[in-house]
């Protein structure tokens, strides 16, 4: 019997230390350090004082917990790595720390399944170190959650293949080493058999980026997501990870992991606004009473507690559905449903916070709005909420069979007759000793 909630004490211990290197640590490096130093391995910042941060999760077998032993992390599978992820969501920093920085731990999880010996050697290794950022660039101008609009193209040539076309939101590609870019090699089938991946070094002739677009709050030109044109890029034959035609059985590869790991980080964003709505819920008074004493903020306690624990509960077992798989195959349906639920429960719970706090909630000496805006991007980024709420209709909709007949199966009129019928003889002899 195996439905166990408790974690095992030397894992607990690993956790204690993450909690307090995380508090003493890298929380600093939060409010010292602007948010877009984090992809820039190129700034002192990184080598002066993460890389000795890295040494101690290093030290403590922390670092990138989501790799298998064979690619330098520890294989402790996604239950521990969602424990440790929760901790890890409460900063901005701590991915890095600790190696399990977004849009890199799927990249390299792509290399390592799909890259020859010598792009592992030149471009896992570093990766895989810390020492390199690299680049997911499939999106392009005209549209993202439909990759039947894509144009963006790659052609043979002797020995080489030649990309032409534009990507948008091509996150970290003004920092990045090598891009993963998708192309279509063969217009002639769906896209969903006719598109290619490709290993593309950013020092290649032709990545021409048009802007880096910002997010909202950021300044023209201060963004980190790449409006790029690629003009007569020419990469090697064997730049094309996996063979010709096999780009979405590979993207499958890198979102699915991508998108669990940003709902276990969630956990923890949303714990921590939690804790801000209760401190500031008993800290604070208005009309003669605390906050808490009100019912509506009350309401907004208990509702954002127990959809922190559902939210939780799914993370949790959509982990536990992998770890246990046996065709090494992810859930689909689990991870297209806590993708949904990620930006759900960050704009309730973060926005409650933010009420909760007034004022002070939406100024920039909280950091409430900054993780509220984390909503409207989990809702797009890696597929927009709509997208991924078909598959997990579609993926629940598969386990069921029409009716036989022409009412639905629970439909009462026959159920009723054939209950009677199981117990006619009961039926019949109650009924006449009643009636007599
Ligand atoms: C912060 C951030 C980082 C990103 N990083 C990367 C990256 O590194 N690499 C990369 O390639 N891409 C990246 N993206 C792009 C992301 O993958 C796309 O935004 C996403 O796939 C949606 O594409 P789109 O923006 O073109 O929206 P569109 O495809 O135009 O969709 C717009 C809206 O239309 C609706 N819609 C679309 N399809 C359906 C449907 N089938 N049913 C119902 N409604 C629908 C939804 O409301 C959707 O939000 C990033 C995005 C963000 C926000």
């Amino acid at each position: 019997m195996a439905w166990d909630f408790s974690t095992e004490p030397e894992y607990q211990e690993k956790l204690d230390w993450v909690r307090e290197f995380v508090k003493d640590e890298i929380e600093p490096l939060d409010l010292a350090f602007p948010h877009e130093l984090v992809y820039d391995k190129k700034h002192p910042v990184y080598w002066e004082v993460v890389k000795p941060l890295q040494e101690k999760v290093k030290e403590q077998k922390l670092w990138a917990c989501h790799l298998g032993p064979e690619l330098g992390g520890e294989g402790y599978g996604q239950i521990k790595l969602a424990l440790m992820n929760e901790i890890l969501g409460q900063s901005t920093w701590a991915s890095t720390v600790f190696g399990t920085a977004a849009p890199d731990t799927g990249n390299a999880e792509i290399l390592a399944h799909y890259g020859t010996q010598e792009q592992k050697d030149t471009y896992l290794k570093p990766l895989l170190e810390g020492d390199i950022v690299s680049c997911f660039s499939m999106t392009e101008p005209q549209g993202g959650a439909d990759p039947g609009v894509f144009t963006c193209h790659a052609e043979r040539d002797g020995d080489e293949w030649v990309i032409n076309g534009e990507k948008w939101f091509s996150s970290n590609l003004r920092y990045a080493e090598f891009a993963i870019v998708m192309a279509v090699t063969d217009p002639d089938v769906p896209i969903y058999q006719g598109a290619s991946m490709f290993l593309v070094p950013t020092s290649t002739p032709g990545i021409n980026i048009i802007r880096n677009t910002g997010l909202a709050g950021e300044g023209p030109g201060e963004g980190a997501h790449a409006y790029v044109r690629y003009e007569d890029v020419r990469v090697p034959a064997d730049a094309v990870l996996g063979g010709p035609g096999q780009a979405f059985v590979i993207a499958q590869t890198r979102l699915g992991g991508g998108r669990v790991h940003h709902a276990m980080r969630t956990v923890g964003m949303c714990q921590r606004a939690l804790d801000m709505m209760c401190e500031r819920a008993v800290s604070r008074y208005t009309q003669g009473g605390i906050l808490a004493s009100k019912q509506m903020v009350q309401e907004y306690v208990a509702d954002s507690y127990i959809e922190l624990l559902q939210f939780r509960l799914m993370v949790l077992h959509c982990a536990w559905v992998i770890d246990n798989s046996t065709d090494g195959r992810s859930p689909r349906k689990d991870i297209a449903a806590i993708k949904v639920a990620t930006a759900t429960i960050i704009k309730d719970i973060v926005f409650r916070a933010m009420q909760v706090h007034g004022s002070l909630g939406v100024s920039n000496e909280m950091p409430l709005a900054g993780m509220w805006s984390g909503a409207p991007i989990f809702g797009l980024a890696d597929g927009p909420t709509e997208v991924h709420k078909v598959t997990v209709a579609r993926q629940v909709l598969k386990g069921y069979d029409p009716a036989p007949g022409l009412f639905p199966t629970q439909h009462l009129p026959d159920r009723v007759a054939a209950a009677k019928a199981k117990f006619s003889e009961i039926v019949d002899h109650r009924v006449a000793n009643f009636s007599e």
